[in-house]
């Protein structure tokens, strides 16, 4: 139950109903007990920057931003953070005291937030990392992996120029590596990572050879329906460690609640599975 003073907060997407942020959000606002809530916002695509404006009007909180608008919102917010511009889309949005809106973009965050669970030692400054996709998703990945000291960051993308644009634009230890050659490219890596939609429901599995990984190397997969990729699989079966795509999901959240609802979000094994059972279902 809910007061006249409860804060909001909500995602906008389009559709939006297939998103897990409101049982996620859910899940803590009852767990902490806060006079709050999280709903989801259908915003059509022609709509995003009026929406955005209207969220001080109405008093919210902040919201999250999903598919199709996380690149619209950074022309939409007030201001944006560091990380928002470097990763070129935002995810999430807050309203500060004097009615602005900030956008920022918590994705690389929650990436290196749910390797350090499996791998606690984990930085990204230990080792060279192998980056499969060059699409959104892994602009947040390599953006972090960069900021965090990555020594070398291999970038292997079907569309090269894809992946030959974002070493350029990030101009760090960054490169470009053919497709052809992406089972070599693991040789003497810390850290493979799939960000393609390789091995979502629906799509072919990804095919990476990984004879050439070392074997205390960590393997991560962000995509997290089905939560065991046959990347995963294999990565487990030859010992090497192996890391989900929801961890990453549910850390990503973690700054947003902070911000909207006052109270750090601990993620737990009971939320993973209160997650879990929507993506099961
Ligand atoms: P995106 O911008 O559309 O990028 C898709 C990437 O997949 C591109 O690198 C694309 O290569 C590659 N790809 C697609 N089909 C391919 C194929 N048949 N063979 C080789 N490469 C292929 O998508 P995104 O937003 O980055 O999302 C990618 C995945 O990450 C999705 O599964 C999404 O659900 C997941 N994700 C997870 C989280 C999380 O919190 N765990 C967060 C964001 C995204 P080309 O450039 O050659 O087309």
């Amino acid at each position: 139950m809910i007061s006249a003073q409860a804060r909001v907060a909500g995602v906008m997407g389009w559709p939006v109903g297939h998103s897990l942020s409101p049982r996620l959000h859910g899940y803590w606002l009852d767990r902490y007990g806060i006079d709050g809530a999280y709903v989801p916002l259908p915003v059509r695509p022609d709509s995003i920057a009026s929406a955005i404006a209207a969220l001080p009007l109405l008093g919210f909180a902040g919201a999250n931003v999903t598919i199709p608008h996380k690149e619209a919102a950074l022309a939409a917010a007030d201001e944006t953070s560091a990380a928002a511009r470097r990763i070129g889309a935002v995810n999430t949005l807050v309203v500060r005291d004097d009615g602005s809106v900030l956008g920022d973009n918590t994705d690389g965050f929650g990436f290196a937030e749910s390797l350090k669970e499996t791998a606690p030692e984990w930085r990204a400054s230990t080792g060279v990392a192998t980056v499969i996709g060059a699409g959104g998703a892994a602009r947040a990945v390599v953006a972090t992996l960069i900021d965090g000291g990555a020594p070398e960051v291999r970038l292997v993308n079907r569309t090269r120029e894809k992946a030959e644009t974002l070493a350029t634009e990030f101009d760090g230890p960054c490169r470009a590596v053919p497709w052809s050659e992406r089972a070599a490219a693991l040789a003497d890596t810390a850290l493979a990572v799939n960000t393609t939609s390789l091995g979502m429901v629906g799509e072919p599995p990804l095919d990476l050879d990984l004879d050439q990984l070392p074997p205390d190397a960590i393997v991560a997969d962000i995509v997290y329906r089905p939560l065991r990729t046959a990347l995963l699989d294999e990565a487990s079966r030859r010992g090497n460690r192996a890391v989900d795509g929801l961890g990453m999901l549910l850390h990503q959240a973690r700054p947003g609640f902070a911000a909207w609802f006052g109270v750090e979000p601990e993620v737990t094994p009971a939320l993973r599975r209160h997650v879990l059972d929507a993506l099961e279902a």
